[in-house]
């Protein structure tokens, strides 16, 4: 039998560490046939194999994005990015362009806005805003989705320029004049106003409350599937073959099941259910346990619960063991309690389902091993791969935990402040230099021992792994005294291909170049260990295959 594919004269990094290196590779179905050397390879292509020769490029496992938001990344392409964008006049005239350009949009909305966007010490306002525009409502992310602000058009026409109540460790954030200000903090206060746009703000349900969305017509949900579509076709393009999303709801779940029986997914993707803390714990078992059982393929799969246990540092929602630098007395409020999150994680685990609890704050992050430890006592098992995300801060006497109760560290090379031109505060006043050097500290975790799996939280930050990969390869420190969080490339793709297959589960069928695995490959421009750690970013992928299937090829129609 001949190989569909074989792709030779590469330089394969396969992840395998019996055999790590090889120059050629054979697929046929949707499986890896064989990896060796070019002749022997070569050997098993027929008259109807596609032979690819990919002159000395790199091969790779695809990359596995261990952190996104599908949903909301997809719509996000078609918005006004504000990424580099600094001060009023840059501000005010990308959005007057963007605007005009888009006459028809019901809500005009802005992806990647600094919170300095302004400037270090000024806080944008609705009256910012609207001096760039008034009269077509206008909402602007920042970068976490944590925090947005809105004009006044877009305050008034969602029905909260004089406030409301929108819930614990929500704020719509109010002026000395009573009104709203524009500063809109978490999804509950957001929600008013990006429900105006094109999708209805059917994106953030799956984060923002774990909802279904209700009087969807046929027209919208058309709509939604090809906005989805888009998505995927933008993943392929970047080589991810596997993202685990980190929100979910039955409506994300059912268009992608569609969009796999019709045209195929380009990307496996794993959904978790995503638990708020209003939720029963039986829902755990009568939805989480029944979506588990309902999705259970390897290109779609539901067999994790994500919640949040606390908001972000920048917008003092970040839950921290002392208190905050610049503000005594404040330490941030937990969105679970101890009790709550411990049941929570035992019966999710009990069930089978492992847990990636949303914590940046070492106070959050605290709690959430408290909980994994809890589970732990009464399941009598720690081979749950349950994960923390984000991890923003780490107090000194958790780190060691990690690896004691087999806790996954989920974190994003894409968002330490200074990195992929983030600004350096507030976040560096809030957090106060005692804490620096427990800061995104995955060197520190690596070297406790700790598992790691990297991604950029798409689309809070832009989603090309390849940059990813460099900035955890290039993380320059704070101060001249603090420790050093560069990682090697072995480091850092390790975390980008095996083990988010191992943490989903997966590691007998992806995550490597090896026979009988999966085919899901990438294919990019140039030896990237013999490029600079800081040029890496320059390289682009020229062949994206996902289960056997060319995904995406460079200068092709997909
Ligand atoms: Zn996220």
């Amino acid at each position: 039998m001949s190989a569909e594919i074989v792709i030779h004269n590469a330089r394969i990094l396969t992840m395998d560490d019996d055999h790590p290196r090889a120059e050629a590779i054979a697929l046929t179905g949707n499986r890896i046939m064989a990896v060796g050397g070019n002749a022997e390879i070569l050997a098993l292509a027929g008259p109807m194999t596609r032979v690819v020769n990919a002159g000395g490029a790199t091969v790779l496992p695809g990359f596995n994005e261990a952190h996104m938001h599908i949903f909301g990344g997809s719509v996000s392409l078609g918005e006004l990015s504000l990424f580099g964008v600094k001060g009023f006049d840059a501000l005010s005239k990308a959005v007057k362009d963007y605007a005009a350009a888009n006459p028809r949009l019901p809500l005009l909305v802005a992806q990647t806005a600094d919170y300095t966007i302004l400037s270090e010490t000024e806080r944008v306002t609705r009256h910012h805003l609207d001096r760039i525009i008034a009269d077509r409502p206008f909402l602007m992310l920042a970068p976490d989705h944590h925090t947005a602000w809105a004009n006044t058009k877009a305050l008034e026409m969602g029905g909260i320029l004089h406030g409301k109540d929108v819930g614990v460790g929500n704020e719509i954030v109010m002026g000395e004049d009573g009104l709203a200000n524009g500063e809109l903090r978490e999804t509950n206060a957001i929600r008013p106003v990006a429900s105006m746009g094109v999708t209805g703000g059917r994106e953030s349900l799956g984060v923002g409350t774990g909802g279904e969305p209700d009087h969807v017509t046929a027209e919208e949900r058309a709509g939604d599937i090809e906005v989805l579509k888009k998505g995927l076709a933008y993943c392929a393009s970047l080589g991810i073959t596997s993202f685990q999303n980190m929100d979910g709801n039955l409506y994300q779940l059912e268009m992608l099941d569609e969009i796999e029986k019709t045209d195929g997914l380009a990307v496996r993707v794993r959904m978790p259910y995503h638990m708020k803390n209003f939720m029963p714990l039986s829902d755990l078992k009568e939805k989480a346990a029944a979506w588990k059982a309902r999705f259970d393929t390897d290109k779609l799969r539901c067999n994790f619960v994500k919640l949040f246990m606390d908001g972000v540092t920048e917008g003092e929602t970040a839950v921290f063991v002392d208190d905050y630098a610049h503000k005594p007395g404040w330490k941030g409020d937990p969105l679970f309690s101890s009790n709550s999150f411990n049941a929570v994680a035992t019966e999710a685990n009990r069930l089978g389902l492992p847990v990636a609890v949303h914590a940046i704050g070492d106070g959050a992050v605290r709690m959430v091993l408290d909980g994994y430890e809890a589970s732990i006592r009464t399941n009598g098992r720690n081979d749950m791969r349950n994960r923390i995300e984000h991890i923003e801060v780490v107090h000194p006497d958790d780190i060691e935990r990690f690896a004691e109760t087999g806790t996954v560290a989920s974190m994003q090379p894409t968002h330490p402040p200074g990195s992929a031109g983030l600004p350096l505060e507030p976040y560096l006043t809030y957090i106060g230099r005692e804490r620096w050097p427990y800061a995104f500290a995955w060197k520190t975790l690596v070297d406790a021992s700790a598992t790691i799996v990297f991604a950029t939280d798409w689309p809070v930050s832009p989603l090309p792994p390849l940059s990813c990969i460099g900035d955890a390869m290039t993380r320059q420190p704070w101060a001249e005294d603090m420790p050093d969080h560069r990682l090697s490339l072995e480091e850092t793709l390790t975390a980008y291909t095996r083990t988010s297959a191992w943490v989903e589960y997966m590691e007998d069928r992806k995550g490597m170049l090896k026979p009988g695995y999966l085919a899901d490959i990438v294919v990019i421009s140039g030896d990237i260990e013999a490029t600079a750690p800081e040029n890496i970013a320059t390289l682009s992928p020229v062949l994206t295959i996902c289960d056997g299937r060319v995904t995406f090829e460079a200068g092709g129609d997909r």
